[in-house]
């Protein structure tokens, strides 16, 4: 029995540092918490054998050694937690028979991190995290970061320290993760592993653009205030300008709080954020108090955790991808299952390594779930009922698109040929792309069938479309041939970060882009610089620099870039003069203008920080009309956009 305590406390330790210090769970919530029963049944029956660095004493968490230690005042608890009707009945009866006349509070159970910000006079001084419930982790200028978090409150006592939970909206959650997967860096297991990475980054810049959130939900501390329950603390709480946990109700029976659960429990995969429980507290502070707290949590209280929602189904395919940097990817088809809100038939097994380490195999019975209640994905096979006929996944050997052969770094396996059509076509696509170079009309299946006729093989021969050709293909014509050449002339000029961008360099996004054309003034320095001078900021690191010195390193592409330069691609920075009257408005040019070209009312446009794109959309802040506009002026009306001419154009920029 001592070797099975010992295995358990060893493996939930690590599980335990997975989650809480690198932010990178290794088993689900649920997993983990069944085997931490488990354990604590054993330890029960034999406490001579319970460890002293026991995962079931300890509240969790860890203390990095990076940010400063803060001891907080009024012990951040964690919660006893169940998982049956049965166990929440007991908790009722156990308070009724001290309380009779006891109500109960349900709340939310959010998952993100649990935080405490403090204020001295109105003002926000201090944030920290909860850590072992007694020290934590100094995040104050983390916290302040967190646009829902008030920095300041009105007609406030002395001190005040309120105790939260900071989380990731779902939305913010999957968009990072997109992000991340773009920049082939880890993606983030769900967002509340996504919330606790974001929030302990050193450097509070990152974490300001991780659009984290908050619900405030306990007031720890009130310097000469008295309060009754639980209630008049949130309301208090309120009135103060935080944002207090939603949907908070209260019951004076253990049936209607139960019935509450079950309820909360149904909405919760429409809910924008994530949560993992609901909580059942007594509301009345003094019978708190009289109840008491174990040395991990309080007594007037308890957790009901949600099991998550995983559903069995049949693994039939393992399609691959070929990206546009050359990395294959795993695709995992089963039959459809309906998960969390949607039907889901497909989810990424990222890599050779994840397959074996899932152990998933084709035709196997598999479970998934959605991470974060958004992204799908195969949590474990299940091997008891693997049929005979399973057929274990080997990674082509050759690329599955051009024959190829392949090169293996780590788990990731890259087909190295610059000009395998996948990659080729992936970054043609990646090069007209609305944030790239924005050439209206070069939609994904033209790119294809382009490709496939032979008569693009790179985004360079775009600037060498022959008019008649293009207008003879089936589903253009005259006019749309005319229309998408003209799309192709405007993104010559284009801004330099767009033309950086667009080249699909390794790591390099949106953002890197302007910087590295802010810093270098032209692609010709970029290409040119060291790797120690590429290394600018967070967004271009030692990582990306070597990706960009690669890239330039490659005759191949020095000849593409030769190919842009004689198209006439604006190579230069321009963007230094500025100014900001149109920023974050997006303009869609359309018809002939009376005096200027369009690519000249488009630099006018981006000169004052305005976006110019090719396309309308409800994005469309204006559209610039002139004589025989088309399609697009039809289209700006029936979005209801405002449509300008020559002359208002120019008041905007302050020229008339
Ligand atoms: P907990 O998450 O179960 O509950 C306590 C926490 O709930 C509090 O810290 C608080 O921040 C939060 N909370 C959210 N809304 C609340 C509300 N309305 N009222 C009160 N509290 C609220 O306990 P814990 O000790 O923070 O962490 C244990 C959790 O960590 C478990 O869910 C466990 O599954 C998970 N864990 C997972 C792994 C893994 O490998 N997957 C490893 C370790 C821990």
């Amino acid at each position: 029995m001592q070797k099975k305590i010992n295995e358990l406390t060893d493996r939930l330790n690590y599980y335990s540092r997975k989650y809480y210090v690198d932010d990178a769970p290794v088993v689900s919530d649920y997993e983990y918490d069944m085997l931490l029963r488990e354990l604590k049944e054993l330890e029960d029956q034999h406490p001579k054998f319970r460890r002293e660095d026991s995962p079931t004493v300890r509240v969790g968490g860890a203390v990095l050694d990076k940010f400063q230690s803060v001891r907080h005042e009024v012990p951040m608890e964690s919660l006893q937690d169940a998982f049956s009707e049965e166990e929440i009945r007991e908790f009722g009866k156990r308070i009724k028979e001290s309380f009779s006349d006891a109500n109960f509070v349900v709340e939310l159970k959010i998952d993100g991190l649990s935080v405490e910000a403090e204020y001295v006079d109105g003002k926000f001084t201090r944030g920290a995290t909860r850590g072992d419930g007694i020290t934590g982790e100094d995040i104050t200028e983390n916290l302040k970061t967190v646009k829902a978090l008030p920095l300041s409150i009105e007609n406030a006592p002395r001190r005040l320290i309120v105790r939260g939970e900071v989380y990731m909206p779902k939305q913010s959650f999957a968009d990072l993760n997109t992000r991340r997967e773009e920049k082939g860096e880890a993606l983030f297991a769900n967002p509340r592993n996504a919330a606790a990475g974001s929030l302990r980054q050193l450097d509070s810049k990152v974490t300001a653009t991780r659009n984290l959130s908050l619900f405030v939900f306990n007031l720890q501390l009130c310097e000469g205030r008295e309060f009754a329950s639980h209630r008049e603390t949130l309301e208090a709480l309120k009135e103060y300008g935080f944002p207090v946990s939603p949907k908070y109700r209260i019951f004076d029976n253990i049936d209607d709080a139960w019935a509450e659960v079950q309820a909360l429990g149904e909405i919760r995969s429409s809910l924008p954020f994530d949560i993992d429980g609901a909580v059942i507290k007594v509301d009345d502070l003094s019978m708190r108090r009289e109840i008491g707290s174990t040395s991990k949590f309080p007594k007037w209280a308890i957790a009901f955790k949600y099991p998550p929602e995983e559903k069995e189904t049949v693994l039939r395919e393992i399609q691959i991808n070929v990206g546009r940097t050359g990395v294959l990817t795993p695709l995992a088809i089963f039959d459809p299952v309906f998960l969390a809100g949607s039907t889901v038939e497909k989810a990424t097994l990222h890599n050779k390594d994840m397959i074996a380490e899932k152990d998933v195999r084709i035709g196997d019975t598999i479970v998934v779930h959605k991470a974060g209640d958004i992204i799908p994905e195969i949590v474990r096979s299940v091997p008891e009922k693997r049929p005979q006929n399973a057929v274990e996944f080997r990674m082509p050997e050759t690329c599955p698109v051009c024959g190829s052969s392949l090169v293996t770094e780590g788990p990731v396996t890259r087909c190295d040929n610059s000009e395998c059509p996948a990659q080729l076509t992936k970054n043609i696509i990646h090069f007209v792309s609305r944030d790239a170079m924005d050439i209206d009309g070069m939609g994904t299946s033209i790119v294809e069938v382009f490709v496939e006729k032979g008569i693009i093989s790179s985004a360079a021969d775009l600037y060498r479309l022959d008019r008649d050709v293009i207008a003879n293909m089936e589903r253009f014509g005259e006019k749309s041939a005319d229309n998408l050449l003209r799309s192709v002339e405007e993104s010559r000029s284009r801004g330099l970060d767009r033309l950086i961008y667009a080249l699909g360099i390794r790591q390099v996004g949106q953002k890197a882009g302007k910087i590295l054309a802010k810093k270098f003034g032209s692609l010709d320095n970029l290409a040119k610089a060291t790797e120690e001078e590429l290394c600018v900021t967070e967004d271009v690191g030692p990582v990306t620099a070597r990706y960009i010195r690669e890239y330039f390193d490659n005759p191949k592409n020095l000849q593409y870039i030769e190919h842009l330069r004689n198209a006439g691609l604006n190579f230069e920075d321009k963007s230094e003069a500025s100014g900001t009257k149109l920023e974050g408005l997006t303009f869609v040019l359309t018809g002939t203008l009376p005096t200027y070209k369009r690519e000249e009312a488009a630099a006018l446009i981006e000169k004052e920080g305005g976006k110019v794109s090719g396309s309308v959309s409800k994005k469309t802040s204006y559209v610039v009309a002139g004589e025989e506009a088309g399609s697009k002026l039809t289209k700006a009306q029936a979005l209801g956009i405002s449509v300008v001419d020559e002359a208002e154009l120019k008041k905007m920029l302050g020229i008339e």
